[in-house]
């Protein structure tokens, strides 16, 4: 697939505007800093915490964001979703906000946390297999027969721009950095924060991370097309996405300086060191920002440096699992 996008794609006006609809709704979540951290690096870290978002992710961001817009016949018709997750969880919690109805497409294994808090948040759940069926179809289906709305987790403007709206946030507390590493799935944080970045940091060195096993991000940024792959296993599960979008690849292939890979072993000691030094529970793929900052840290000597934590729901059980193994 080559880059082709006859949209005008959205700019940092919409992640101003973004910024607007969710005040009062998306928490201000905290920037960190650790000592420790900062000895290790011989830099300065910031950690821009969603995990401390509202259910658990900066994905909340977005999902309002997008369904803030939608007319009266869209809110009172409802909204229908596919997601493995936090996408799932942000439009259930948006939706009920709103007073939208809900539906949200999901694997059959998906986190058995991220399940119920899907379903305790008012949605309706239709379950898939995600190595048999294809979920675009499905949700395509429901979405004519019922009259929804889709919102898809990364490749929409209004998505992608509310989650923009946490790198906006982190520039504004702490000022412009020298280089900032963001999680990377389908791109929807990494180009709302690009938009952020260039705008408010424009010399900042921008960085997404993917898993290792699921480098498709990495090969389409390098071949200036979009790579497709199968689905990656990765103890990442938020960023087992396929390919980029095609809003956001054109994004991140102008504003983004470079993507970066990490292990699953690398994710287990980010993870850990989170936990352990920090205090922070964090899910492997809000760690991908801060293994690859560490792996380079020699570079970053001297910097100001920025990592977003971008999730923290991961059952305990699993948790426990994944630090002990
Ligand atoms: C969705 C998600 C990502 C990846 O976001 P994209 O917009 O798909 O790139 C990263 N971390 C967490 C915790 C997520 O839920």
């Amino acid at each position: 697939m080559t880059l082709s996008c006859p949209l005008p794609l959205p700019t940092y006006d919409d992640v101003v505007a973004a910024a607007g609809r969710i005040a009062g709704h998306a928490h201000r979540t905290p920037v960190i800093s650790s000592r420790t951290v900062n000895e290790e690096f011989g830099a300065q870290v910031f950690f821009k915490c969603e995990n401390l978002q509202r259910m658990g992710a900066f994905k909340f961001r977005g999902a309002f964001n997008a369904l803030a817009r939608f007319d009266a016949a869209q809110r009172k018709a409802g909204v229908v979703a596919f997601s493995s997750g936090n996408h799932a969880q942000g439009i259930a919690l948006a939706a009920r906000e709103l007073g939208i109805p809900a539906t949200i497409v999901m694997p059959k294994d998906a986190p058995a946390a991220k399940v119920a808090a899907t379903q305790g948040y008012g949605a309706t759940v239709v379950f898939y297999d995600r190595y048999t069926q294809d979920r675009e179809q499905i949700t395509r289906e429901l979405a004519e027969r019922n009259g929804l709305t889709q919102i898809p987790p990364y490749d929409h403007a209004d998505v992608l721009a509310g989650q923009g709206t946490a790198a906006k946030e982190l520039f504004e507390e702490v000022g412009e950095l020298d280089a900032f590493f963001v999680c990377l799935g389908g791109g929807g944080l990494l180009s709302g924060s690009a938009l952020a970045t260039r705008a408010l940091s424009p010399r900042c060195k921008l960085y997404g991370v993917e898993p290792e096993a699921g480098n498709d991000g990495q090969q389409s940024f390098r071949t200036g097309s979009i790579v497709h792959i199968d689905t990656p296993k990765t103890i990442a599960d938020g960023a087992q996405t396929q390919h980029l979008g095609q809003i956001t690849f054109p994004i991140i292939r102008r504003d983004v300086d470079d993507i970066l890979t990490v292990s699953d072993a690398q994710l287990v000691d980010a993870m850990r060191f989170l936990a352990e030094r920090m205090k922070l529970v964090v899910e492997p793929t809000g760690c991908l920002g801060f293994a690859a900052a560490r792996a380079m840290r020699d570079q970053l000597k001297g910097q100001r440096v920025g990592v977003l934590i971008s999730g923290g729901n991961v059952d305990l059980a699993r948790l426990g699992a994944l630090l002990a193994g």
